[in-house]
């Protein structure tokens, strides 16, 4: 996408506007299927939640993807997408038996992680069959809100619990059809994911009829130029290797299952919005865009750090910049960042947006969740409205006769 679509996409439908590439989402994906070739059985699960819109749904539908669903709305936005039910995995944390029992109605694959449910659905709907998310306890990197792996997380089933996950199996007689884990995001250590994956294929031989072992996800991306990311051509090539010899000892050509999110959307993705005020004070140069972490809360929540081009003026000198959104409270997206010099009006955009952005949005201070732009071969194609007045009241019950407003009151002596 070049600077000039970029700026008449934000001409066109207003401002501020998420944009996202198809066909970085398609290399993505195909560089992701390229890694692991030499698997017989390769299975990509795309995490919806990363981006949910159900035309992206449809894109990755058309890759061949399947989906990774976290919640019974998302299981429906799949079904809707045109998705078959087998190829929809249901993956929750914490959910109730009737989620999950509901979710099973339609057809989609069960992931379970919790021993009480497990026993509960597996002693109701023996014939169900279900995965497994086991945690290895393994830390994969990345800051402790995204680490899910390790000994203190709320994720999977612990390893240590094998003997009571096996006994709860015998019991209900449930048949096992996948291992899962989810490490969380950012892999930096191949190493660390690869020990993690041993411990999967310890506990993948204590079932006798599985059909797949889902490595789950946490790929690292790019954040700009020279950036560490997961090196995902060397992951292929040593578990192909692992994967290959386990299936061979498991007697079996098992299904390799990821499911990655940010990996396929993140880097596909930008996120535009208007320069209102250039505030200088003593101690820097505020400029302050038409958004904030009502739109776009990574950077305050996880401190992740975006980078910000000002696509309007992108040879001008560049200088400091805190760059800041119009919350009435702290909202920050930027600190102390080289940016081309801005004036007001100016369009900045933040990279790295396809993932986690929009889906994360809000109407806190009352404002519309922003629009949402598909490119596509050569083209600009809406595939979400931004909101309006309508949308803000629409579920609100306006309780007229409960209250009368003080100037209407009769004052008593
Ligand atoms: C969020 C999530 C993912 C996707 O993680 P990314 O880091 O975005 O690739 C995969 N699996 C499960 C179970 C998740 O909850």
């Amino acid at each position: 996408m070049k600077h000039s679509d970029l700026l008449n996409i934000a001409k066109t439908y207003g401002n501020p506007v998420y944009v996202y590439d198809s066909e970085k989402i398609v290399t993505q994906f195909d560089r992701l299927t390229n890694a692991f070739k030499g698997v017989q059985k390769l299975k990509l699960n795309y995490a919806a939640k990363a981006l949910s819109n159900i035309t992206i749904l449809r894109l990755m539908n058309s890759l061949g993807s399947g989906l990774d669903t976290v919640s019974i709305q998302e299981v429906k936005l799949g079904l809707l997408a045109g998705f078959s039910p087998e190829d929809i995995i249901f993956t929750p944390n914490g959910v109730s038996l009737e989620e999950i029992e509901e979710a099973a109605a339609l057809g989609v694959r069960i992931n379970i992680d919790n021993l009480s449910v497990l026993e509960q659905f597996g002693s109701k709907h023996p014939d169900i069959p279900v995965c497994i998310r086991i945690n290895p306890h393994v830390m994969a990197g990345g800051n402790s809100n995204i680490s899910v792996g390790h000994i203190d997380s709320k994720f999977g089933i612990s390893i240590h619990q094998i003997p009571h996950l096996l006994r709860i199996v015998e019991l209900t007689k449930m048949n096992i059809n996948g291992i899962h884990m989810h490490t969380g995001s950012d892999i930096l250590d191949i190493d660390v994911f690869l020990y993690a994956s041993e411990i999967l294929f310890e506990t993948a031989k204590n079932f006798k009829g599985l059909d797949f072992i889902d490595f789950g996800s946490g790929f690292k991306v790019p954040y700009r130029e020279g950036d560490i990311e997961t090196n995902i051509e060397e992951l292929g090539k040593k578990l192909t290797t692992r994967f290959n010899a386990f299936c061979k000892e498991y007697g079996r050509e098992l299904t390799l299952a990821f499911e990655p999110g940010k990996f396929l959307v993140s880097e596909a993705g930008v996120f535009l919005a208007r320069v209102n005020v250039v505030k200088q004070t003593t101690s820097t140069v505020f400029a302050s865009v038409d958004s904030g972490f009502n739109h776009f809360i990574r950077p305050m929540l996880y401190g992740a750090s975006h980078h910000i081009v000002n696509i309007s003026n992108p040879h001008g000198r560049e200088r400091y910049y805190s760059v800041v959104g119009y919350i009435c409270e702290t909202d920050t997206f930027g600190n102390n960042r080289r940016i081309n010099e801005i004036s007001e009006g100016d369009i900045l955009c933040f990279k790295n947006a396809g993932a986690y952005c929009f889906t994360m949005a809000s109407n806190y201070n009352s404002r519309y969740r922003p629009a949402e732009v598909l490119w596509h071969k050569g083209k600009a194609v809406l595939i979400r409205e931004r909101e309006t007045f309508d949308d803000l009241i629409k579920n609100q019950v306006d309780v007229k006769d409960l209250f009368v407003p003080a100037r209407e009151k009769v004052s008593v002596k």
